[in-house]
């Protein structure tokens, strides 16, 4: 079912993606895979269904459960949860590993005292065996803990040549930053690593995709609304879903437009607020730079006299940098353009 609203896990239920699902199977041996695109472009599916159809052992540690100050305790707890789900298969790796213990169906890690187990500790342990290490978004993992999974991200890919990681991103500039192959002082300096880029459908598929969609749940829809959703939607494959399914509750394209800015409109809400959290004024500097580059504000002088005058001070150019710089780095936007326009709309409406 194409319109179904979670991640796809199954290749018949991916539209499209040979070539991203091929890059995959071709580069799996390699030590560091990385699979990167804007929120919604299908990166969970891509992933999920790479994984069934490659038939290797896995764990897959979802990383958008952490918190942005998490700690060591955090982390491991999700470790736990990834090898408890994984445990028929693993159990016999992970039988006499010093600081793993099975607890019937749980899977106990000792994130600290006499047991304690460091994570290239515990990655040298799962290579006994064949094993790939799946982390979805995993900037989130920068922070406290940010450095010493570097760490051992290196020694796994110098070591243990029976590991593969692959690691997702919606934020693609900080999952870069959190690898740090362009940091000197990073372990992980200059290592090679395969990067599947998710890019958006065409016309012509978004188009097909809609009319497939349409078509399984047996709705009869006009070519205008398909073409105006393909119009709306910029060929981001979580937004036509959600459309379709939107469409088939309400069927009305106006009302699909609005609960779309609704949810996209949350979530800059919630940037907005971790910004102000840190500081009000820093807030307040990122909705203005939101809201001007929403209208339009494409350049830097026009961007910078935007936010002044929304502002009523100078702003002195290397902190805009900065508020520019993080909303690249977020994947929000690129040459003062938007990434998505759902976004873009809904940034007009933010308070
Ligand atoms: P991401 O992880 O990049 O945010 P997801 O994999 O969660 O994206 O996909 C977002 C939504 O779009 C989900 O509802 C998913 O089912 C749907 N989707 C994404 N890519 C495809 C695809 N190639 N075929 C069918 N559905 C897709
Ligand atoms: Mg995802």
């Amino acid at each position: 079912m194409l319109f179904d609203e979670r991640p796809k896990e199954r290749r018949e239920d991916l539209f499209d993606r040979e070539a991203e699902l091929a890059a995959i199977m071709d580069n799996i041996n390699r030590p560091l895979l990385v699979l990167s695109g804007v929120r919604r472009i299908g990166k969970t599916s891509l992933l999920l269904v790479a994984l069934n159809e490659l038939g290797h052992d896995y764990i897959l540690i979802d990383a958008r459960e952490l918190k942005a100050n998490y700690g060591r305790r955090d982390l491991y707890s999700l470790l736990s949860k990834a090898l408890s789900s994984r445990l028929s298969r693993l159990a016999d790796v992970l039988k006499g590993v010093r600081g793993v213990n099975i607890m019937g169906n749980y899977v106990e890690i000792s994130w600290r005292g006499r047991d304690y187990i460091s994570l290239a500790e515990l990655f040298d342990a799962l290579n006994r065996r064949r094993l790939i290490v799946a982390i979805d978004e995993a900037q989130r993992l920068r922070g406290p803990m940010g450095a010493e999974l570097r760490e051992a991200l290196a020694h796994a890919y110098d070591y243990d040549r029976n590991l593969t990681f692959v690691l997702t991103g919606s934020e693609v500039g900080l999952l870069h930053e959190l690898i740090g192959v362009d940091d000197p002082s990073s372990p992980l300096y200059g290592r090679y690593y395969h990067e599947v880029q998710l890019g958006r459908f065409s016309e012509d598929q978004s188009a097909e995709f809609l009319r497939r969609g349409f078509e399984e749940v047996g709705l009869k829809v006009s070519e205008e609304v398909i073409d105006e959703m393909v119009r709306l939607f910029d060929g981001i494959p979580g937004w036509l879903t959600f459309a379709g399914n939107q469409y088939l509750a309400a069927r009305s394209l106006e009302e699909v437009r609005e609960r779309a800015i609704g949810v996209a409109l949350r979530e800059l809400e919630n940037l907005v607020e971790e910004k102000s959290r840190a500081s009000p004024s820093a807030g307040r500097r990122y909705r203005l730079a939101l809201k001007c580059i929403a209208e339009d504000r494409n350049s830097w002088s026009s961007l910078k006299r935007c936010v002044e005058e929304g502002e009523g001070v100078t702003i002195s150019s290397s902190v805009l940098n900065n508020v520019l710089r993080t909303l690249e780095r977020l994947s929000i936007v690129k040459d003062y353009e938007f990434l998505d326009p759902v976004y873009k709309e809904a940034t007009r409406r933010l308070r």
